[in-house]
């Protein structure tokens, strides 16, 4: 077949972490090609809470989880939604994702978490530097606030697991916490701080200043959909898009939660599912947070961003093309305003996006085995703002032929066969 055009290396989905595996990919001298159906930086990694955390290790799937989920599943404002429909869709991710939550499991997984979020915080300032938009992240804690006190528990899985690790924990009570984040609900009886975290003040632009520098480096971005991925007899692939096909070396998978849709038609079956989320932004807030904060009933993040407070959260299964469910988002507002009662929630906007989620909250990163030159990079669930800068790097050193000097086997995509 002719095609149109023909690249060293082309990378599917221009969220944040096809923008990172890109930059690193130019770093490497390489001539690449970033594709997206939308402009740089939209899909999940526009409206996520913005969270940058090297502590972020705790997988979602934990012992016990099964025991709170139907409960959950009961409450209209309970942290999770299945629409009924997509029940029996979702039935063999769900039981491989509980079946993840066993505590050896968690131990291993945690550690594969840590390797992705290593000096996370340190690798973005680094990409940022030079930008004049360094100051898009802001140094700050994680904030876990709790109704119920007992439950603000350092001994728990999920704390112990981060202080085993080093993490920089404290235990506050309603006072200190009141002094630290005025604006919080008296609700909030105590917190766990999570310390040495950043945030960014607006995702969206975030992955424009780093799609920005791509392309300053040399890298090239189109605009449309890749349709479908096509295998050469000189083992280079075509993408055959919405108006042309294009040639490439190689190819990076990084279409966020659509990437399972682009790999099944070469046989390649992932258990990936769009775990959807929203978010509420009030330009007018009235209110102010320093830090990231987690109201650990509802599991929604609150944080104060240059667009104004976004809260986000929710994970509801209804596929990828279901619209937004406006009963989520009212839930959502209702929840924000239990969390931050002066909130002034006269000036909202509302966003959902899919997070593309694993069974065992680890993204799929490397070679595709029996597809040489295809890559993946893409499942990185709750975690994929955070992750893209390392997940970048992993991806410049195998496509260059350069050892990663890690192992890679947590993330291959045959330990789901
Ligand atoms: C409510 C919410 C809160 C979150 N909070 C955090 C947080 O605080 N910290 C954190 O680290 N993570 C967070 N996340 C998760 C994080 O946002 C995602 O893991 C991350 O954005 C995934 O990035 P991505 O680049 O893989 O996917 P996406 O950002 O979704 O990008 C995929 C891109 O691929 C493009 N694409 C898809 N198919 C095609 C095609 N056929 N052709 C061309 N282009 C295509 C899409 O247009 C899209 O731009 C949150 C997510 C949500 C929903």
């Amino acid at each position: 077949m002719s095609t149109d055009s023909s690249y060293e290396t082309t990378i599917i989905g221009g969220g944040i972490v096809g923008i990172c595996c890109g930059l690193a990919l130019v770093e490497a001298g390489m001539r690449v090609l970033l594709i997206d159906k939308n402009d740089p930086g939209q899909g999940a990694s526009y409206g996520n809470a913005g969270v940058i955390s090297p502590w972020s290790i705790v997988p979602q799937s934990v012992p016990g989880l099964w025991q709170k989920i139907p409960k959950w599943l009961l409450k209209s404002d309970g942290p999770i939604a299945i629409k009924p429909s997509y029940l029996f869709e979702l039935a063999p991710w769900a039981i491989r994702f509980l079946l993840q939550g066993r505590i050896e499991r968690v131990h291993q997984i945690s550690d594969a978490m840590a390797v992705l979020n290593d000096n996370n915080i340190g690798r973005y300032r680094q990409l940022l530097k030079g930008s004049g938009e360094e100051d898009l992240i802001r140094d700050s804690f994680y904030v876990h606030a709790f109704r119920q006190p007992k439950q603000a528990n350092l001994d728990s899985l999920e704390y112990s697991i981060r202080r085993n690790k080093n993490a920089d924990l404290e235990l506050i009570d309603q006072q200190e916490l009141q002094a630290l984040e005025p604006a919080l609900s008296d609700q909030f009886k105590a917190a766990i701080l999570i310390k040495g975290q950043a945030r960014a003040l607006s995702p969206g632009k975030l992955g424009q200043v780093l799609a920005k520098k791509f392309l300053c480096n040399g890298g090239v971005f189109l605009r449309s959909k890749v349709k479908q991925l096509q295998s050469r007899h000189d083992g280079r692939w075509n993408l055959v898009t919405d108006d042309k096909t294009i040639e490439s070396g190689q190819i990076i998978v990084s279409a966020g939660a659509w990437s399972r849709d682009l790999l099944k038609p070469l046989d390649i079956e992932v258990p990936l599912e769009a775990e959807r989320g929203y978010h509420l932004s009030f330009s007018n807030p009235g209110i102010e947070l320093t830090h990231s904060v987690m109201d650990m009933d509802l599991k929604i993040v609150a944080s104060s961003m240059q667009e104004g407070l976004r809260a986000a959260g929710t994970a509801e299964f209804a596929g990828l093309d279901t619209p937004a469910n406006s009963k989520r988002l009212k839930s959502l507002q209702n929840c924000v305003k239990s969390m931050l009662p002066s909130l002034n929630t006269a000036s909202a906007s509302d966003w959902m996006g899919a997070r593309p989620s694993t069974p065992d909250s680890l993204p799929c990163i490397g070679e595709v085995p029996a597809h040489a030159s295809l890559f993946t990079a893409f499942g990185h669930g709750h975690y994929g703002l955070m992750m893209a800068p390392r997940t970048g790097e992993i991806i410049a050193d195998l496509v260059t032929g350069k050892p990663a000097n890690i192992d890679l086997e947590p993330y291959n995509l045959a330990r789901f066969s």
